[in-house]
């Protein structure tokens, strides 16, 4: 029967399951131009009043997988695999755990987005290196993961391109929000990387874009249940972001707590836990090791021994940063023309933080965008974030700010303030809230 896209958008409309078939000829035809931006943007708010059943999920994801290119990585001696994140401030565990697998025997071929909102992108952070490219070409891509064992680069234009199509239709029509769309558009990239294992760090908690656990499991719930039906091993752990992750919030400043990180300076404990939980679960759904705890003991070694700081070096040279990046950081990144502590109002424990807040004073900094356009500043942000429980008073600043000049240092300095609860004590948060596996 010849495919009528209309007839696809009234069925949805009217509540009912969508065949694959059905969905595989939307998406081809949107894809090649016989579908319309108006069709697709229907179709789009359909699904967003009634929803998509799993099997319907799964066919959404393997078609808009199938709209471009899948990469093939049939070549390497090791399995391949990810992590995507759902977002979060301080979040720059992408830049150790790619490292910390290759330092293992794992290939990790990451294609990462730019900041989002509130949250930080893991491309905006490999800006902030000078020559580091986050676009090289098909061929230098594959030399790297080859050789230095993982690669973090961008999207590419034949990567998923149904997705890149459909999300700026979703962005503009009220559908981002909407647990099967978000579901396909994360998985379809994911698949198109030629992955073998995925682990996903769905984040939980007031700088979460899903701040309830109820709605990180169900988005969490949805991605694993999707990811395996395409035939993607993969599990999740819902993570909390009720305070920043590292201490340092903004491009260049994460990347100096990465490097931190990796050499061994300085490791702030809630990040260490979630990156090594994060590494050790996709180890162990690779085969590399038995179990997660034999796995947690290779992925602790290897960021102990600086194996996975060599790894991240050799990455960064091989995509055009400087040689001596890990070793002389200091001469590479350079420093906001402001630098200064911020304190609070009184004095106290710290009880809660409105941590997408926080984010949002990075961005009005000028280390996040307003319009998709925008150049960002990958000097500004702050350092030494206090965490939850911690003290602070008139010697004891909540953090340091890193700004341009003196007006957006004060905004952000009022944005921080508020963004910080001071009180008598501090609830407890579970940091790894919930592990979704396969059959859950
Ligand atoms: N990230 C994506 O890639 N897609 C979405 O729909 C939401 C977040």
């Amino acid at each position: 029967m010849v495919f009528l896209p209309q007839e696809v958008i009234a069925k949805k409309r009217d509540g009912q399951a969508l065949s694959a078939d059905e969905i595989a000829a939307f998406i081809h035809g949107f894809t090649h131009g016989s579908v319309s931006h108006a069709q697709a943007a229907a179709l789009a708010m359909a699904v967003y009043f009634n929803d998509m059943t799993m099997p319907e999920r799964v066919a959404l994801t393997l078609a808009m997988r199938d709209s471009g290119t899948v990469l093939d990585w049939s070549d390497l001696d090791g399995p391949v695999a990810d992590k995507h994140s759902t977002g979060g401030v301080g979040d720059n565990v992408s830049l150790m755990l790619a490292p910390i697998l290759a330092a293992i025997g794992i290939y990790v071929p990451m294609i990462s987005g730019r900041g989002l909102g509130h949250t930080g992108g893991t491309l905006d952070k490999f800006d902030a290196i000078p020559g580091y490219t986050t676009s090289p070409d098909n061929a230098l891509f594959r030399q790297v993961v080859k050789d230095a064992g993982c690669a973090i680069i961008g999207q590419t234009a034949d990567l998923a391109p149904a997705d890149k199509a459909l999300y700026a239709i979703r962005d503009v029509t009220g559908t981002v929000e909407s647990i099967s769309l978000i579901t396909a558009s994360i998985l379809s990239k994911k698949l198109a990387a030629g992955l073998g294992a995925l682990i996903l760090d769905v984040k939980t908690g007031s700088g979460a874009f899903m701040p309830t656990l109820k709605k990180s499991r169900d988005l969490g719930q949805s991605l694993v249940t999707v990811a395996n039906g395409a035939g993607l091993k993969t599990s999740a752990l819902i993570t909390d972001m009720n305070e920043p992750l590292a201490s340092a919030a903004g491009n260049g400043l994460e990347v100096r707590n990465a490097v931190d990180f990796l050499t061994g300076k300085h490791q702030d404990a809630r990040l260490r836990e979630v990156t090594l939980a994060l590494c050790a679960e996709l180890a162990a759904m690779t085969g590399i090791a038995e179990t997660v705890s034999a796995a947690r003991k290779l992925v602790d070694d290897a960021l102990d021994s600086g194996r996975a700081a060599e790894r991240f070096a050799r990455m960064v040279t091989a995509l055009g940063g400087p040689a001596d990046f890990v070793e002389h950081m200091d001469t590479h990144l350079a420093p906001a023309p402001i630098i200064r502590d911020v304190f609070a109002a009184g004095q106290g424990t710290i009880a809660a933080i409105d941590t997408k807040g926080v984010g949002m004073a990075v961005v009005a900094l000028g280390g996040g965008r307003t319009m998709p356009s925008d150049s960002i500043d990958h000097t500004v942000g702050f350092d030494r974030l206090l965490g939850l429980g911690a003290h602070a008073d008139a010697q004891t600043p909540i953090a340091c700010i890193h700004a341009h000049d003196e007006a957006s240092a004060a905004d952000a300095t009022d944005r921080l303030k508020s963004a910080y609860r001071l009180g008598d004590a501090a609830p407890r948060h579970d940091l790894i809230a919930a592990r979704l596996a396969p059959t859950e």
